[in-house]
């Protein structure tokens, strides 16, 4: 999904055969005959995964691997209520927007009355990339500028647009001419991030193009995972503002509860955004994803051109939305992502005072980012990697992250127990003793 992630997969993906047993080798070798060069496999030795459930991903053995990786799944994988309206509502009806439904009414209301009360609409995509190129879209026509600035390592999507937008896709995907990079905010560059977004609007005055937008996955996710200080984002927010531009919030990883304290990431920064993508844990799997915005950005737009999207906000996937939203407030997720995250961050913070090969631990609710490092405390990719394929020995599936994949990126399902927090630190503290300078007593 992104260079970072590249590296890590390039650097284990080319054990892939020796570890790796003949069934999955097959699947391997089916797999890039039919699907081509592009794709890329978690893992030394790639998972196999037939079977979801709650927090547990099950291979084709029957072997369970605690699930910390995945937010898509955010409400458990295949819950049984969100399964069950997805399935009530393909049985009644699948159409698309141009007919009248109060589904996607009734999920508008909802949804929106979970923003600051300046964000007035919801428009429904499939994807997180389709959700961004929208809202760029948007962006350019309501300021009749072409500029957007983003982190040095984001990534907002796949489309021709998004692409272009996002840096951590690596060298060989060219960004935009149009398109400025400022540091991320990890190791500190929060402190010079408004300073770096001004000289980045001051550079798109200069050649002519303006600040249409900067864009913020609110988390700073492929930055490494961002979340302290809370309201960091204010100052570049308001210098944007103050050069015409707008604020675009991806909470595409961010939203829907996973920080804890907020339903988004931007809500720990205290500041309004002019458009907000969603997308991922969405529908807890199935495709839908969207933009939310001030309508006065929209109202020019609306009258001159119109927007149709075949499946996006089809009656089957505001069912799903709409059952997504029941369970986290039924099960009251957000709680339990600020309450499991804790002893999450806790526990790391614990083993980091016995290992001097955790560097900075970051994060909010379910989302942390643990830097490793190696004897300079210098990024360490290769630990990282080590740490990931180590996990996954011990059936708990985590990632990396970070401008040299270096952090360790944990993101379990928002209904991640106490008890799974403890297995996962228990996998790390093993992990870390493999390391070569292990973990102290
Ligand atoms: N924005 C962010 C911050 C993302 O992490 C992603 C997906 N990883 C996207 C946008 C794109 O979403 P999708 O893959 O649904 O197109």
């Amino acid at each position: 999904m992104s260079g970072p992630t590249d590296k890590m997969a390039n650097a284990f993906g080319a054990a892939v055969g020796a570890a790796v047993p003949a069934p999955e080798h097959a699947l391997i070798e089916r797999r890039a005959r039919l699907l081509g060069p592009a794709y890329r496999l978690f893992y030394e030795e790639p998972l196999h995964i037939v079977r979801g459930e709650g927090v547990w991903l099950y291979d084709a053995a029957g072997t369970k691997f605690l699930d910390a990786y995945n937010n898509v799944a955010s409400v458990g994988h295949c819950h049984p209520y969100v399964v069950q309206a997805i399935a009530r509502q393909s049985a009644t009806l699948a159409t698309h927007t141009r007919y009248l439904h109060e589904g996607i009414l009734d999920y508008a209301e909802r949804l929106l009355a979970t923003f600051p009360d300046e964000i007035g609409h919801l428009m429904l995509t499939c994807t997180g990339s389709e959700a961004n190129d929208l809202a760029l879209r948007i962006a350019r026509a309501a300021t009749g500028k072409t500029g957007i600035i983003v982190t040095d390592t984001a990534y907002h999507g796949v489309t021709a647009t998004v692409a272009e937008i996002s840096p951590s896709l690596g060298r060989n995907v060219p960004l935009g001419l149009h398109v400025r990079t400022v540091p991320g905010p990890s190791d500190n560059r929060y402190r010079t991030f408004a300073a770096s977004v001004r000289a980045a609007i001051e550079d798109l005055a200069v050649h002519g193009l303006g600040t249409a937008a900067l864009i913020c996955d609110t988390i700073f996710s492929s930055d490494g995972v961002v979340a302290d200080p809370p309201g960091f984002l204010r100052e570049a927010v308001q210098a944007v503002h103050d050069a015409g531009g707008l604020f675009v919030a991806d909470e595409v990883q961010a939203g829907f509860a996973r920080t804890g304290a907020a339903m988004w990431g931007f809500q720990r920064h205290d500041i309004v955004p002019d458009l907000v993508t969603l997308g991922k844990p969405m529908g807890n799997g199935y495709p839908v994803a969207g933009v939310t915005l001030q309508p006065a950005l929209i109202a020019e737009f609306g009258r001159k051109a119109r927007y149709f999207n075949t499946f996006g906000g089809n009656p089957v996937a505001v069912a799903a939305a709409n059952a997504v939203l029941d369970v986290i407030e039924q099960e009251r997720l957000q709680a339990n992502a600020a309450a499991i995250g804790q002893v999450l961050l806790t526990g790391i913070l614990k083993l980091q005072r016995r290992c001097r090969q955790i560097g900075s631990v970051r994060g909010a609710g379910l989302f942390i980012g643990v830097d490793i490092v190696d004897r300079h405390g210098l990024p360490d990719s290769v630990s990282a990697a080590g740490l990931v394929n180590a996990m996954r020995r011990r059936g708990v599936l985590i990632s990396c992250t970070g401008h040299a994949a270096q952090a360790l990126k944990i993101r379990p399902p928002l209904t991640f127990s106490e008890s799974n927090a403890q297995q996962l630190l228990d996998a790390l503290e093993q992990s870390l003793a493999e390391l070569p300078y292990g973990v102290s007593p």
